[in-house]
């Protein structure tokens, strides 16, 4: 993928606040507070600043977290893995490989019959797009 690379003004500029705060200033949205979080369709998710395709609606699940749930991104390499030791926790962060946007972090207790990870991400760094 070609790496979009824009200044923090530009950020601002084109993303909602609340898209801002949670891509660009590493927020988390209140739980429960993404339509996202209950829906069904059958799309896929991409990235709400650059477009990635990140995530796909046929690796989604129900968490119970309050946020958006991937057992998996939709193609190895189009997500980036930090270590995030912010707010007293050892968490592994995501992030957009295209832009560097947050996205959310990603946890060992997703369902043991597919891949176990959770990919806990935050409905606003998300744009939907049905199939
Ligand atoms: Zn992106």
């Amino acid at each position: 993928m070609q790496p979009a690379e824009k200044t923090d003004a530009e950020w601002k500029k084109e993303l909602t606040p609340e898209q801002y705060r949670v891509l660009r200033k590493k927020e988390t949205e209140p739980p429960f507070s993404s339509a996202y979080v209950s829906k069904n369709d059958r799309g896929v998710y991409v990235c709400a600043a650059c477009g990635a395709e990140l995530f796909s609606s046929g690796n989604k699940f129900d968490a119970h977290c309050g946020w958006p749930s991937f057992d998996r991104p939709v193609r190895e390499g189009n997500v980036i893995f930090t270590r995030d030791t912010s707010h007293g926790m050892d968490r592994l962060e995501v992030t957009c490989a295209r832009c560097g946007g947050h996205l959310g972090h990603v946890f060992d207790d997703g369902p043991r019959e597919t891949t176990g990870k959770r990919f806990c991400i935050n409905g606003a760094a998300l744009t939907f797009h049905p199939a």
